[in-house]
């Protein structure tokens, strides 16, 4: 009921950083010369191999730690250096002016960081790519934070557009998704039936947690629709309207209503101030939790 305020900027959104990034203030460059190979692997030891990191579009290389880091190169309207660590690499975005010795001495000074990131989106590319849903009879995907087994059955008399979720044996076994599908359909099939089944949930469970945390928080909200978002979780607009990925449906329940909270939050403080923190933790008061869950975990990939 209350009126929403409404300052600018216009949206804000919930964004999950798949891509940390680090920068490095510009200083006049060290007089002392940069010591080369200081960290290169003694030759014979070839047990000790050190990891290599190239980035796909690798411009030049720099051994940091032991290991060797191809970077990608951006020249950028900026004032200071930025490091960007992705699953593909390490790209330093640098301003025009500066020359490659100072890229190497603001490489070792961050080297510590850089090499940490490398690690951590190396395994998260690993966990990605073991993520990737092998559709078939049986496959398991995550559903409120449950796990459920995908089932084909074509006598259960489900159109193929549909698909039940059973009640589950409460033997503590995972609930099974009846689809419907012959034992033949394809990959592709078996996704879309699953996915468009996902999205249904999706409406109906956002639906209703919006209900209850607008009514808690005092706010209407417009228009509740989805989006495909990966990392961008949900937005909500001044117009008052709420987007939500539906690949939320995934999580459980207390991740789901920090989302839905923070967004609604949104229609009181459209910023991320501390008040707009408190308007947050006035419904969810372990919101940080749920923060980490959205940026560690690993959700399955679809394609
Ligand atoms: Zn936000």
């Amino acid at each position: 009921m209350a009126a929403p305020r409404r300052p600018d900027p216009a949206q804000l959104s919930l964004f999950v950083a798949t891509e940390p990034t680090a920068s490095t203030p510009m200083r006049p460059a060290p007089a002392a010369p940069a010591t080369p190979g200081e960290s290169t692997p003694a030759v014979g030891t070839s047990a000790l191999a050190s990891a290599a990191f190239r980035h796909p579009q690798a411009a030049r290389e720099i051994v940091l730690g032991g290991h060797t880091v191809a970077y990608a190169l951006k020249r950028v309207r900026r004032r200071s250096i930025g490091f960007i660590v992705g699953t593909e690499g390490l790209c330093v975005n640098v301003p025009s002016w500066v020359g490659p010795r100072d890229i190497e001495t603001a490489l070792r000074e961050k080297a510590n960081w850089i090499l940490g990131k490398l690690h951590q989106q190396q395994e998260r590319g690993r966990r990605l790519q073991s993520a990737r849903v092998d559709w078939r009879d049986g496959v398991t995907i995550p559903f409120l934070g449950q796990t459920v087994v995908v089932v084909l059955d074509a006598r259960a008399g489900i159109t193929p557009s549909g698909a039940v979720l059973d009640a589950g044996a409460g033997d503590g076994a995972p609930r099974r998704l009846h689809t419907g599908l012959p034992s033949n359909a394809t990959p592709e099939q078996i996704r879309d039936a699953v996915q468009s089944w996902l999205q249904r949930q999706a409406k109906r469970v956002f639906a209703e947690r919006c209900e209850h945390y607008a009514a808690q928080l005092g706010v209407r909200y417009r228009q509740l629709s989805l989006s495909s978002a990966q990392t961008r979780w949900g937005s909500a607009s001044a117009d008052g309207s709420i987007r939500l990925s539906w690949r939320l449906i995934h999580f459980g329940l207390s991740t789901i209503d920090y989302v839905v909270a923070h967004e609604l939050a949104h229609l009181r403080e459209m910023n991320h101030s501390p008040r707009f923190w408190d308007v947050v933790r006035s419904v969810v008061p372990d919101y940080q939790r749920t923060r980490e869950v959205l940026k560690t975990d690993v959700l399955p990939v679809f394609d």
